[in-house]
């Protein structure tokens, strides 16, 4: 009789290091070295980018272990809590592990828990409601706040998926420099996108954190294979000490609900929405572009940030009356922080000039409500329609996004989109 034991883990980092996914590696590298066998692959599970206690982003981890008596769950148990309280990072106040384990059949209950933390805010009365509910073992550190997580990512369930590999430093070297040949990761884009993507941004490599955290680089992408073809393309000046890949949600849009009207959407929750371009963008100081978005129940100021860099040419573009779908959440002040655009209907644009004279020059205006004078001949129109000339836009209808570096871990690109996943 074999039993699956569900593990989810969440909250363990702080900002000054440490990382969940770590964490996650090296349980599982002591489980397999009592001989005990993983289902699948560990779960990486992106939670709700605008949950304020998160450290970086909002990640929560997750695996099946096989187990064949009681004393084997026992001992799984009491190893997977001791590798947990030994790396923790219990003395950042913001740090607040929580570990759950499951025995049975994932729920619908927990699958729609598991949709809700990725989508909304919930609280910690609600996760320990369903823990107790459906029977789900809780341990809690200091205020065991990561409980939310680590049930959330036992559940999610992952009907569009993507895999990481994520390669982890030796200890001495946290905080350093990190080594890692740019030109074999350039090289490593070229052979394997859009199998593997986000690898590259702007020619720069995009694959390594800027965190002192023991992650040396992640590749992202649509299989484990392809992940691991390009992590073998990677040449690196310093010694990995271990690999993980995992299962993800990211780059999945599962953040995204879908809003039938401007006035639906909340505050700390992300959406995809239809509206008009009311006014033409702005820009603010700290170089972000605004604009509002409009539709029958209201309006909403959209920004595309500074850290979108090249997005921000494009969206300072729109003109008032363009169609659009937009892709972001809605942040702190109410604006919604754009993620991408699909311009769906670009509004003629024009300029009005003067009317031209007999003789072709442009008539200047011989004063208010005297009609035109033209400044060549003197030629004089008590009236006359204005000249309306359209203007060529620089932008064509469909998707725009952030770049890679600027991109949620959630997000779907937009390569993702046109290769059908
Ligand atoms: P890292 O990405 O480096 O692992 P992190 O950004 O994942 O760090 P955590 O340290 O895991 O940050 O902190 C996030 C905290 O927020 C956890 O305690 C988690 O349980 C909680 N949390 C996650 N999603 C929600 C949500 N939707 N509502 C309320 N709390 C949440």
């Amino acid at each position: 009789m074999y039993n699956i034991l569900h593990v989810g883990i969440d909250d363990t980092d702080s900002s000054n290091g440490m990382c969940t996914t770590y964490i996650c590696a090296v349980v599982l590298e002591r489980l397999k070295d009592c001989g005990l066998t993983l289902k699948g692959e560990p779960h990486l599970i992106r939670l709700n980018p605008f949950a304020p206690y998160k450290t970086r982003g909002n990640g929560a981890v997750a695996f099946k272990i096989v187990l064949k008596s009681d004393e084997e769950i026992r001992n799984t148990k009491r190893l997977i809590l001791g590798v947990v309280e030994e790396f923790s990072e219990v003395e950042d106040p913001l740090t607040n592990p929580g570990v759950v384990f499951f025995t049975g059949e994932i729920t619908k209950k927990m699958q729609e828990y598991s949709l809700k933390t990725v989508r909304q805010m919930v609280t910690m009365e609600e996760a320990e409601k369903l823990a107790h509910d459906v029977k789900v073992e809780v341990f809690k550190y200091k205020n065991g706040r990561g409980v939310i997580g680590a049930l959330a990512a036992i559940g999610c369930p992952l009907p569009d998926k993507t895999y990481e590999l994520i390669a982890y430093r030796k200890v001495e070297n946290y905080g350093k420099k990190r080594r890692i040949d740019e030109d074999s990761v350039r090289l490593m884009d070229h052979k394997t996108y859009p199998e593997t993507f986000d690898n590259v941004d702007d020619g720069y490599m995009a694959i390594a954190p800027h965190t002192p955290c023991p992650v040396l680089y992640g590749i992202r992408g649509e299989s484990k294979e392809a992940v691991c073809a390009a992590h073998n393309l990677v040449e690196v000046k310093e010694p990995i000490k271990r690999i993980m890949v995992f299962l993800t949600n990211q780059h999945t849009d599962l953040h995204i609900q879908e809003a039938s009207a401007i006035n639906q959407m909340e505050m700390y929750q992300c959406y995809r929405v239809n509206g008009q371009v009311k006014d033409h963008p702005h820009i603010i100081e700290g170089g972000h572009v605004i604009f509002t978005l409009e539709d029958a129940s209201g309006a909403i100021e959209c920004a595309a940030y500074e850290p979108t860099k090249r997005f921000r040419d494009n969206v300072r573009q729109l003109a008032s009356g363009d169609e659009l779908v937009v892709y972001g959440g809605i942040g702190t002040k109410g604006t919604l922080n754009l993620e991408k655009i699909r311009i769906v209907g670009l509004k003629k644009q024009y300029n009005i000039f003067n009317p031209r004279c007999d003789c072709g020059k442009r008539m200047k205006s011989a004063g208010s409500d005297k009609g035109y004078k033209c400044p060549s001949c003197g030629l004089k129109m008590a009236d006359a329609p204005k000249e309306e000339v359209e203007i060529e836009r620089n932008l064509k209808e469909g998707f725009y996004e952030v770049p890679p570096s600027a991109r949620r871990h959630l997000s779907k690109p937009l390569v993702r989109i046109y290769t059908g996943r």
